[in-house]
């Protein structure tokens, strides 16, 4: 039986930061291990994990969403790694979906364990799913993951599908003289299911650093490629303003696709997510290259007060923007399975 402590922190007062950004959503990598190799997230040899001790147990990840939750958090997305590979996580959705002020918990997955575990996260109360499917190619699949696998992810959409979850997304990292062709089978896939799918630009978070800005392939040219297939794009109404994606409904009504530019169309004003890593460091940007130790907090004699003054600081120290486009832009030492996308 899982048991709930009281919040015990008395700073409940919402995460803004200096530029009026308020912060309710957080991102919690589950682990740093994967079983493929995305070529633009991972180092395809001699991987550096970290050691199983340093990583959070989930009850260290259930009392910082607790102390989060009471400051503003309000919605969770479990990442990594793979959190897939990492044992029992329906056990952390469940422990999770219990917290005081927590509404949405979701999962950003690369599908390929998920025919045995979508029912078990379904049952375990996770809300929403998002899957990442970069082609439908097996040819292209390894050309990018470096493993086999694409069929895996294939059934892994339909099981998920199968298990009753519903507005499902699929994730397609797009890379120019690369994916250019499956722009528009990838839109046809998603239309057919009934899925809704979203490019992202390629960000400079590769583990091997060989990200050029010529590889981008941007969230415009994109649209360009949807539109001489599918006909004009029809801009969808911005429920959220802090969401990441600029959607557009297809012009015959069927299927929706959103567009993540962060590199040719940085939305960094509108902002409002944390990042907490595996192993416990507090990021307030994928591109920070500061870091608060959550961990020897947690592991130690730190309080759950210290802890949301923590939470407040990272969110305090936070910059305008990531500044890609700057000349000072200083890439982060980790890469982004370090760091939780
Ligand atoms: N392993 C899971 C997956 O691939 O869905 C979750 C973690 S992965 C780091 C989260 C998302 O980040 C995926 O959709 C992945 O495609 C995306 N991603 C990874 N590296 C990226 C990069 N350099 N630029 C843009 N997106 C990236
Ligand atoms: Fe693994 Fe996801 Fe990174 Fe691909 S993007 S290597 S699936 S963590």
């Amino acid at each position: 039986m899982i048991t709930v402590a009281p919040i015990v922190n008395r700073d409940l007062r919402p995460l803004v930061d200096r530029f009026g950004r308020v912060h309710t959503n957080l991102r919690v990598s589950v682990t740093d291990r994967c079983n493929i190799r995305c070529f633009y997230c991972m180092p395809l040899e001699n991987v550096q994990f970290k050691p199983r001790h340093e990583i959070l147990s989930f009850e260290e990840i259930e009392r910082f969403v607790r102390v989060a939750a009471g400051m503003g958090i309000r919605k969770i997305r479990l990442t990594g790694g793979e959190p897939l590979v990492r044992q029992d996580v329906d056990r952390l959705v469940a422990q999770l979906v219990r917290v005081p002020g927590i509404e949405d918990i979701a999962l950003t997955t690369n599908g390929i364990l998920l025919t045995q575990q979508a029912e078990g996260l379904k049952r375990a109360g996770l809300h929403r799913l998002n899957i990442s499917l970069d082609t439908l190619s097996e040819e292209r699949f390894q050309q990018i993951a470096r493993r086999e696998g694409i069929q895996r992810v294939l059934d892994g959409i339909a099981a998920a599908r199968e298990a009753g979850f519903e507005r499902i997304r699929l994730n397609a990292v797009a890379i120019r003289d690369l994916t250019e062709d499956d722009i528009v089978p990838l839109a046809d896939f998603a239309r057919r299911h009934g899925l809704e799918l979203r490019f992202i630009e390629f960000m400079p978070l590769d583990g091997e650093q060989h990200w050029a800005g010529r590889q981008v392939l941007s969230g415009a040219e994109i649209r360009q490629r949807l539109e001489e297939a599918f006909g004009p794009l029809v801009p969808a109404a911005r429920v959220n303003p802090s969401q990441p994606a600029v959607d557009f409904d297809f012009a015959d009504g069927r299927g929706r696709i959103g567009l993540i530019n962060p590199v040719t169309e940085p939305f960094c004003g509108d902002c409002d997510r944390l990042r907490l890593t595996a192993e416990g460091q507090i990021r307030n940007c994928l591109f920070s290259i500061e870091e608060w130790d959550a961990r020897t907090l947690l592991r130690g004699k730190g309080t759950d007060e210290q802890l949301a003054a923590m939470i407040r600081e990272s969110v305090g120290a936070k910059k305008a923007g990531h500044g890609i486009d700057s000349d000072e832009f200083v890439r982060p030492q980790r890469a982004m399975y370090q760091i939780g996308g």
